[in-house]
């Protein structure tokens, strides 16, 4: 398999949508063509994902209501993993096996803001990848985290939804004081520095 940077330079940078836009809060429409289509979309996510300096990406992030994201992730052993998952569906421990982690969580669809939210700390994904071979990840740490963000998102999910009222108006104010930096076909464009406004 192809690496993320191998993966990139075959891509092309694409806008990254935001969570007022409906392609962000639809459900996606399955992958069942794993062709030379789908291959260039994967390379555009990372090559996307890259300069926007992030963890993971789902398609509804590029405009694509497919159900599929890519990832480029460290699990809690700081090793990076990376991976494209088709089709994902998450399991999460349940009982004594459940333990919460309560980490910031940020998004690339609502740029500049960060909130603390307790999710799993374990988390499995089964999917297909980009040639529709089973995959099976299992992810810890910030990796856990990413799995269950992305595949969120493919179900028009964003984590401001899981957030307390407080987070969420928080997570807000945080989102409108940083906008200003994001110009509108961010990461095409770079995002400004403070003294550039
Ligand atoms: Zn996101």
């Amino acid at each position: 398999m192809p690496t993320p940077r191998e993966w990139a330079a075959k891509g092309t940078v694409l806008r990254i949508t935001r969570w007022t836009e409906p392609v962000m809060r639809n459900p996606t429409r399955p992958v069942t063509e794993f062709g030379g289509e789908l291959h260039q979309l994967v390379a555009d996510m990372f090559a996307t994902m890259a300069v926007a300096d992030g963890v993971g990406l789902a398609a509804p992030q590029v405009d694509v209501d497919l159900a599929l994201f890519v990832f480029h992730c460290p699990d809690k052993d700081d090793r990076l993993r990376f991976g494209i998952v088709c089709n994902p569906v998450v399991t999460l421990p349940e009982g004594k096996n459940r333990r919460l982690d309560s980490t910031e969580e940020g998004c690339l669809s609502w740029p500049g803001a960060y909130q603390p939210l307790a999710r799993p700390d374990f988390a499995i994904c089964e999917g297909q990848d980009e040639n529709g071979t089973p995959v099976r990840i299992e992810g810890t740490g910030l990796l856990a985290r990413c799995l269950q963000h992305e595949t969120d998102h493919l179900a028009g999910t964003v984590f401001g939804d899981r957030l307390s009222k407080r987070s969420r108006r928080l997570l807000n104010e945080q989102h409108d004081t940083m906008t200003a930096l994001y110009p509108q076909d961010w990461p095409i464009s770079r995002k400004l520095a403070p003294a550039d406004l």
